[in-house]
């Protein structure tokens, strides 16, 4: 159980339901790093499968997944495009400088999407002063610019540019479901032009631990060595595999419940005098909701703490903006309470 009333502070605070402890129980075990781990396999090959892809790894996290990706492509030296606010910039713990040598260039877009045109005018030309480009990554959806989602239109013009420059396409998507169940687009429609992907089985889908890495074999295998070489070799992890197989199987079509109570609850905040909500590029909802705190009622933080102490948990992510995010363990009467609570302090504050 969550400490708080209400947990809206990421959709990896889920637990297993009843019904994927028991999938976890009944899963059949091997080793997965002397490479005969069943349930690791079967979950392995399904999603590359979902993605249209050769192959796959599981991983412990998604950063482990990003990372392994970066560090299977990429030399020291290199260099990487990303919005400025993509998750391997800001939450990966300086990843790619640490772990592959690599630097990123951030580019500009809204609220987490860019052009094509911003991708050529970032890619290095041939010099022997220049990093070299060899990766440009995105996010689909985009979690700092508030659960965006890429069209393929968008993604498959910015791919186009990479690949003329023989630069590999990288989706990060840990949470590339919600996108697709969003926009209407499958992850192998959507994914068609990536070389490598990521998707979470942690986030919406309600996993308790993992993640993929997605791509060619011979990539993936090569991903293999550096996934032992970071520690990330695990032995029964069938248990975890057949969690994720799980959700898979039973949360993915959910996740339109958790982009209308997403919804509801940004139409409920956007009512309350001293706070915004952004509405996301593109117009369609997932299930992250970001508003902002007039400055008058004080700032994110201070906000975000009266919240949590009032059994309501969000993240300040920005002086002036607060995270929220929808997933398996809030419903309905979760997120009334969570809009009650909200104008309670707001109107405390104003008053
Ligand atoms: C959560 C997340 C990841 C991976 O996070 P882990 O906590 O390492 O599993 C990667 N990219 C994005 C966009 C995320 O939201």
């Amino acid at each position: 159980m969550s400490s708080y009333d209400v947990d809206l502070r990421s959709d990896t605070v889920t637990q297993p339901t009843d019904a994927m402890w028991e999938a976890m129980r009944n899963a059949p075990l091997g080793d997965d790093v002397l490479g005969d781990e069943p349930s690791v396999i079967a979950l392995e090959n399904r999603i590359a499968d979902m993605l249209g892809k050769e192959a796959a790894l599981f991983t412990p996290s998604g950063t482990m997944a990003n990372q392994l990706a970066i560090r299977s492509v990429c030399e020291g030296g290199d260099e990487i495009i990303a919005h400025h606010d993509n998750h391997i910039i800001h939450y990966e713990t300086g990843g790619p400088a640490a772990l592959s040598g690599c630097m990123v260039q951030g580019v500009d877009g809204p609220s987490g999407l860019f052009d094509a045109d911003r991708v050529a005018a970032a890619i290095r030309h041939q010099d022997v002063h220049h990093p070299r480009t060899r990766m440009v990554a995105i996010e689909n959806s985009h979690n700092r610019g508030g659960g965006c989602v890429w069209s393929i239109e968008r993604f498959e013009s910015v791919a186009d540019v990479a690949q003329e420059h023989g630069i590999h396409v990288h989706v990060d998507g840990a949470r590339l479901f919600n996108a697709c169940v969003a926009a209407g687009y499958s992850p192998a429609e959507f994914a068609r032009r990536a070389d490598t992907v990521n998707v979470c089985f942690s986030k919406g889908l309600g996993a308790p631990v993992g993640s993929a890495m997605i791509g060619p074999a011979d990539l993936v295998e090569r991903a293999r060595r550096f996934r032992k070489m970071f520690g990330g070799g695990m032995r029964q992890s069938g248990i975890l595999a057949a969690a994720a197989m799980h959700a898979l199987d039973h949360h993915v079509d959910r996740l339109a419940v958790d982009h209308e109570l997403a919804a509801g609850l940004a139409a409920g905040i956007d009512r309350i005098d001293g706070l915004r909500v952004e509405e996301p590029e593109g117009g369609i909802r997932t299930n992250i909701v970001f508003f902002h705190v007039d400055p008058s009622l004080g700032t994110a933080r201070a906000f975000a703490e009266r919240m949590t102490d009032a059994g309501v948990a969000a993240y300040d992510f920005d002086p002036t903006r607060i995270r929220m995010v929808t997933h398996l363990d809030v419903d309905g009467a979760a997120i009334d309470r969570a809009i009650e609570t909200v104008r309670g302090i707001a109107s405390g504050l104003s008053a």
